[in-house]
Order: structure tokens, then C-alpha cells, then sequence
């Protein structure tokens, strides 16, 4: 492993394993088969300790008396204290551990005893390392995750019983990194966020999702946000169409006759504006941006000649973009 997060090269590895060190075997296996005698080559010779994670890093006064093994062969020492207490399920079932019993294959390496019991676990090193920071409440955000490993690690979270309705709360590093990564793909963060019930990640999600066809929702996806979610999404939808079209409805205010511009002549703007309006209304989408908007009834003043009704024009068109920028996006 090349990662930089990983101290690719351990220490008490200090000769080649004749095994593939990631073998489910490996950790499981307490059979009496000997390390064969017949050196052969090596198929995994380097296990990668985190470097957040390694056995002196001073996470917790006591030392650490657990290790977990990621699938892509990174160890990670934690402590079993740590961990259990914050999973509802006894980390799914694998804790307590087992006492420390080297599979045979290591017995022949110094300090292997010292490791502990080790806990082979079916994710990748960045899987496990975004679980354990949250897990500890230490921020991950100097490895930069990509949103699919947090994805991937909020899962996990919720597998090992680790309750995501509290690990990722607004104050909490794991809520930042999802929300920052969120406009990358929104429809995905937020069937996460509906699946675990964050709304405060949902809520800012929402703005990001305006623009998403709601017919391309796969069935995937809405199993996943299930029924409230989903309601919320296309409430969003069309609240906000709705809200667009009640904005729209008022016309600019007149004004008092003037000896160039009676209550007739008026009209015109009246008319104009209901039309363009109605425009606007017609294929308007929860995105639609101010900027369409003030192009499209700006254009009205083109046809008028009193600089009054041109005035009230503009007033309406200030009035209209403000309420439209404090619709809700998601309540
Ligand atoms: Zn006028």
C-alpha cells in the first residue's frame, strides 16, 4: 500500500509470511497446523499499521488491548472499551474478543503475543479508519475521504451498532465531511441522511437537490430514504413550484394618474406582467434561479414609456426575488 496513512512497512513483520496474510485462516484458524518449514514466497509479506491508530498513539491513558484487521491488511489498535462502548450490538457480535491466541501461521514472529486479539474485518482500511476516528470523536478530515468511503463508513457505523443518529450530529466531524462532499452527488447523501434519520444533514442537503429530476430516482434509492424522505422530497418539489406561482400572482402596484399614464394605460403593465408570469409559472422548476426570473419580467420594461409604472415595476421585481430566496428549501 502506497496510502500515506498506512506506515506500509511493519515493524514486527521482520520476515516474510508464508502465507497470504489477509486469509480469513489467519485470524481465525487456531488449528495446530505448523507455519510450514518450506519457505515459500511470500504472498502479502508487509502488513500497514494506521497511523492514527498504531499501538503507542496516546488515544486513551490506557494502552490499547484490541486490534482490528481492515480487508486490505491494515492494523488498527484500539481499545476494547472504547469500541464496545459505543456500539449497541457488541460491534456486531464480535466483542468481547476472544483472549489473544496468535493463528499459527504468526507464532513464529517476535511480539506477536503483545498484539492481542486480533479482528479481521470485511472493510477496506479507509472504511475502518472513518469508523474508528467517529468511534473516538476525533475528525478524519486530514485524510480527505471521498464521499463513497463515507458512505461506505456511515453503513458500517450503523452495522457495528454504533448509533448514527449520534455520531453524526452538526457538532460532529463526520456530519461536516458528509455535508461538504454533498454536492457531489446530493441524491445519494440524502438517502443516506433518510436512512438514518439525520434530518440537520437532510435539511442542507435539500438545497442541492432542486434540480434533480424526480423521475430518475431509482427504486434503490427511494428503499433506501423510505416513505418520509421520499415525501419530503417531493413536497419540496412542489412547494416550492407552488410557492413560485403565489409569489408570482401579484402585479406591481399602480400608481395615481398622471396626465401621460391613467389607470388604461396601467393595464398594460397589469396584463404584461400577468402574462410573463404565467410564463415563468409554466414550466417552473423548484431551481429555477433569480437570475431567469428578473430576465424575464425585467424585459417588461422595455415596452413601457412612464418612468412611474417603470419604478413600480422594478420595486415589484426586488420584492419578488427576496421572498423567492427565503422559500424554504426543506422543513
Ligand atoms: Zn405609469
Amino acid at each position: 500500500m502506497d496510502s500515506p496513512e498506512w506506515e506500509s512497512v511493519l515493524q514486527f513483520v521482520s520476515e516474510p509470511l508464508d502465507m497470504d496474510i489477509m486469509s480469513d485462516k489467519l485470524v481465525h484458524e487456531t488449528g495446530s497446523a505448523a507455519p510450514s518449514q518450506v519457505p515459500t514466497p511470500p504472498l502479502n509479506p508487509v502488513v500497514s499499521i494506521s497511523t492514527t491508530f498504531f499501538s503507542g498513539a496516546n488515544l486513551n491513558p490506557l494502552p490499547p488491548d484490541l486490534v482490528f484487521l481492515s480487508s486490505d491488511a491494515v492494523f488498527f489498535y484500539v481499545h476494547s472499551e472504547q469500541v464496545l462502548g459505543a456500539s449497541e450490538n457488541g460491534f456486531c457480535g464480535l466483542l468481547p474478543a476472544k483472549p489473544a491466541n496468535p493463528p499459527p501461521a504468526l507464532k513464529s514472529f517476535p511480539r506477536v503475543e503483545e498484539l492481542g486479539p486480533i479482528i479481521a474485518l470485511p472493510e477496506s482500511a479507509h472504511v475502518v479508519n472513518v469508523v474508528l476516528h467517529t468511534i473516538y470523536g476525533i475528525s478524519c478530515a486530514h485524510y480527505a475521504p471521498s464521499l463513497d468511503i463515507l458512505l461506505a463508513a456511515t453503513d458500517a457505523l450503523h452495522e457495528y451498532g454504533i448509533p448514527v443518529k449520534r455520531y453524526c450530529t452538526p457538532s460532529t466531524p463526520l456530519f461536516a465531511l458528509i455535508l461538504a462532499q454533498a454536492p457531489f452527488n446530493p441524491i445519494e447523501v440524502y438517502a443516506l441522511a433518510a436512512h438514518h434519520d439525520l434530518y440537520d444533514l437532510a435539511v442542507p442537503i435539500s438545497s442541492h437537490l432542486l434540480g434533480y429530476q424526480l423521475a430518475s430516482l431509482s427504486d434503490a434509492l427511494v428503499q433506501k430514504m423510505g416513505p418520509i424522505y421520499l415525501k419530503r422530497l417531493f413536497f419540496l418539489h412542489l412547494g416550492r413550484i407552488d410557492a413560485l406561482k403565489r409569489l408570482l400572482l401579484p402585479p406591481p402596484h399602480p400608481h395615481a394618474p398622471t396626465a401621460d399614464c391613467d389607470f388604461t394605460e396601467q393595464k398594460k403593465l397589469t396584463r404584461a406582467w400577468a402574462l410573463a408570469s404565467a410564463y415563468l409559472a409554466w414550466d417552473a422548476r423548484p431551481d429555477l434561479s433569480m437570475a431567469a426570473i428578473e430576465a424575464a419580467l425585467r424585459s417588461l420594461e422595455e415596452h413601457l414609456s412612464c418612468g412611474v409604472c417603470k419604478k413600480s415595476l422594478g420595486e415589484r421585481i426586488k420584492q419578488l426575488i427576496v421572498q423567492w430566496s427565503v422559500v424554504k428549501v426543506l422543513t
